[in-house]
């Protein structure tokens, strides 16, 4: 599974447009969170918390606060950085996810040409009536930039660093482990979720202790999918290269259930096996084995139907119209990775769960 968005954490935790009066408080990120699924409709959710090491430290933020961060840390569910930002793009050009911050990133305009101008990568918390919520922000474009654009392109050509996106997404394709033991991120027991590498000296290296990791072999290419249910995604699940899933209200053993405890209304029309997804690694075929028929909806086009046993090839971007209110949605992202030869899946921490978990259920804010 992968993360949605990248959070700039120190960013959120220290401004004082997001609320309270001190100069850090670590609610506004765990606000920022529920922001961030109430904006997405999305209660499955995953964050990527990248926060400066100073935040870790910060005396502004109460003992209890920095021992939650670095809880956190140790989990593996956020990551500690001398530098967040150069870690936060990195993320975002690699994984594609969306970024969540304040900041314009200008000095990264040069290397990462679709920054300038961006529209749909970047949203800005705001402080609204109902508490946190984000809206999308458009990247400026410096003039600077634009005029001195072709001549850095051809400078960085030059030096072989140009389009370097290339080998991140070639560290996402494998699996790694750092030496150092415990490593949250890159420790032994870590398995499929983990990170993205960082890519330095011509070496994929642990981003929390800068030491090169040792490649475990190629990492399977997952794709995600997620269920609707009543315009929410309710959950999520992944299908394995040559894995087969069936979905409905019962489908038998290994197959994914569609239940009341998803929202999912009794009378829906779902079918007890309603439809399979096949993925090969390369294509992804769903087919309905249901009563009612199973649609796809394929851009702005009438959903078109497909019945009685037919398969059909899906694309990014596709919803699968299960019954009224019950949907599959396949991530447009991971799609990103199709051509490459041994597509990735993109990092995930889970940082909104980690707010329910440790903070939620509390039910108030710490004080
Ligand atoms: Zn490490």
């Amino acid at each position: 599974m992968d993360a949605d968005f990248a959070v700039d954490m120190s960013n959120i935790v220290r401004e004082r447009r997001l609320g309270g009066d001190r100069p850090a408080d670590l609610r506004r990120f765990i606000h920022l969170l529920k922001g961030l699924v109430a904006y997405t409709r999305d209660e499955s959710l995953k964050v990527y918390g990248v926060a400066d090491w100073s935040l870790l430290r910060n005396r502004d933020l109460t003992q209890d606060e920095r021992d939650r961060l670095h809880r956190w840390r140790n989990a593996g569910l956020i990551e500690a950085l001398d530098k967040a930002d150069d870690r936060i793009i990195e993320l975002a050009d690699a994984g594609g996810q969306r970024v969540v911050c304040f900041d314009k990133y200008e000095d990264y305009h040069r290397d990462y040409p679709w920054i300038p101008g961006n529209r749909d990568r970047f949203l800005e918390p705001v402080l609204g009536p109902a508490g946190i919520t984000v809206r999308p922000r458009e990247m400026p474009i410096s003039p600077d930039w634009r005029l001195s654009r072709k001549e850095e392109e051809g400078l960085l050509k030059s030096k072989g660093l140009h389009n370097g996106s290339r080998p991140r997404r070639e560290l996402l394709s494998r699996l790694w482990v750092c030496e150092v033991p415990d490593c949250p991120m890159f420790g032994q027991d870590r398995g499929e979720q983990q990170p993205l590498p960082r890519h330095r000296s011509g070496a994929a290296r642990c981003p929390s202790h800068g030491q090169p990791l040792t490649d475990i072999g190629p990492r399977p290419h997952r794709i995600q999918v997620k269920v609707r249910v009543r315009g929410r995604v309710a959950t999520r699940f992944l299908i394995g290269p040559g894995e087969t899933i069936h979905v409905g209200r019962a489908p038998g053993p290994g197959g994914f259930a569609l239940t009341a405890a998803l929202g999912v209304p009794e009378q829906s029309g779902l079918s007890r096996d309603h439809a399979s997804l096949r993925w090969t690694g390369a294509k992804l075929f769903v087919t309905d084995h249901s009563r009612f028929g199973t649609r796809v909806r394929r851009g702005v086009a009438e959903p078109f139907p497909l019945t009685g046993g037919r398969s059909l090839p899906m694309r990014a971007g596709d919803d699968i119209i299960l019954a009224d209110g019950v949907e599959l949605m396949l991530s447009g992202r991971e799609f990103l990775f199709e051509d490459s030869p041994a597509a990735p899946t993109p990092p995930e921490v889970q940082a909104a769960e980690a707010a329910r978990r440790t903070y939620l259920p509390e039910g108030r804010p710490d004080a």
